[in-house]
């Protein structure tokens, strides 16, 4: 067996990507040329939005839509526990204050009950709220808008983990991305995502106002559209045509756009997200079947929802460690020394010491239980059907030899 160590995730770039990144080197433009709207028709076709608007990473890409949603300071913004920083951050930037939300303890998932218990502990009605498609599966998406139209609550999905999920729900069939049931949702295009442009993000959304305002906060907030120069007197000479140098910053922006380069690869990534997706799906359903043959005393799987199609981020299973005899550190490093990689998704935010000092300690019992168990397990494109077969009988083999 190659005992080569098998990372938790791994981007996969092949011929082509390269063959496009050095066409685009060797052209006109570098940045914002021809291969930004390509990469973002591409992108808004394939998850089946109006608009995709590309920016530096998922991070700026979720401070762009909080911006769009024009959330500020004594805002509230609803936030699950368990995510990555970028999502509370994101509102954080805007100066509005964050309220986290319960996640189920199983799937690390917001419910429509957590939503709803975050709105009744904020102290005034929220401006918006940012589900989280943890690990790929997805929120209830229809529940959860149906409170969010209730109390006048904008919806954000954050979609980083869930590009390539689609399903049925409601009797509508949905692609994460297409914001059937929100303003807007993004994407991070970082290596260790579903397909990758070095760093990347993406914003979708169906509402051109929102569209074109994102468009002007990713480029510094000028523009040189003649219809929307406010200060006429010292833009024109004749009142018709803007100088030849002319543009405004009516509102600040930001430098948040996506290169050239980056777009180029992007758009040859895409062409290979079916079989991304396609294959991450055989790797967990190889991880589940092998799972369950090997019924580890403590270990539970989380298994998806049959109304759906996962585009799978993340392989997690959930460890009893109580019952395993073990700790999570203990596992984790006996595993790396046995050359499989594992990490944890996530710690609870507001146990962050910046947010524990802006909150104060809190501690959400769904979420505090999820991190508990939580552990994820490698999963990327070119991980083989060995790699799987490995990583089941190391994870068994450390956790065996608990009694030691
Ligand atoms: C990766 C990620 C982000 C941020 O994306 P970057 O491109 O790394 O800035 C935000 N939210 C979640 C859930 C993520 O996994």
């Amino acid at each position: 067996m190659s005992r080569h160590f098998v990372p938790y995730g791994k981007q996969y770039v092949d011929e082509a990507d390269i063959a496009a990144v050095v066409d685009v080197l060797k052209s006109d433009y570098l940045t914002t040329g021809p291969m930004v709207d390509k990469f973002e028709a591409a992108f808004a076709e394939t998850v089946g939005a109006g608009f995709a608007i590309a920016c530096v990473n998922g991070t700026a890409a979720l401070h762009l839509a909080a911006m769009g949603l024009a959330l500020g300071p004594n805002e509230y913004a609803v936030v699950p526990a368990v995510t990555f920083l970028s999502t509370a951050n994101a509102a954080r930037f805007t100066g509005a204050e964050v309220i986290f939300a319960d996640v189920d303890p199983v799937t690390g998932l917001m419910r429509p009950s957590d939503f709803l218990a975050a709105i009744a502990r904020a102290p005034v009605r929220p401006k918006s709220v940012f589900p989280v498609h943890l690990g790929g599966p997805c929120c209830d998406m229809p529940a959860i808008r149906k409170i969010a139209e209730q109390y006048g609550v904008d919806i954000v999905e954050d979609a980083c983990h869930s590009l390539g999920t689609t399903g049925r729900l409601d009797g509508a069939n949905f692609r994460i991305g297409d914001c059937r049931w929100s303003a807007m949702a993004v994407f991070s295009t970082h290596p260790v995502k579903m397909l990758t442009t070095g760093e990347g993000g993406i914003v979708t959304t169906n509402d051109p106002l929102l569209a074109s305002r994102i468009r002007l906060l990713r480029n510094h907030g000028m523009t040189r559209d003649v219809d929307e120069l406010v200060v006429r007197e010292q833009a024109f000479a004749d009142g018709k045509v803007p100088f030849r140098w002319y543009y405004e910053m009516d509102d600040i922006g930001y430098n948040y756009r996506l290169t050239d380069l980056q777009c180029a690869l992007g758009i040859s990534q895409l062409k290979k997200l079916g079989r991304f997706v396609k294959r991450r799906r055989e790797l967990v359903a190889k991880y589940a079947r092998l799972l369950k043959e090997a019924a580890i005393p403590g270990v539970v799987l989380i298994t998806a929802d049959d109304r759906f199609e996962i585009g799978w981020h993340l392989f997690r299973v959930q460890i009893d460690f109580a019952k395993a005899g073990l700790d999570r550190q203990t596992l984790m490093t006996r595993m790396a020394q046995l050359g499989i990689g594992s990490q944890v998704h996530y710690m609870p935010l507001y146990r962050q010491p910046y947010y524990a000092k802006r909150y104060g300690t809190m501690r959400l019992p769904g979420a505090e239980a999820y991190y508990e168990r939580t552990l994820s397990l490698p999963l990327y494109f070119e991980m083989a059907d060995s790699d799987v077969d490995r990583v089941v009988a190391t994870l068994s083999e450390a956790m065996g030899k608990s009694a030691d």
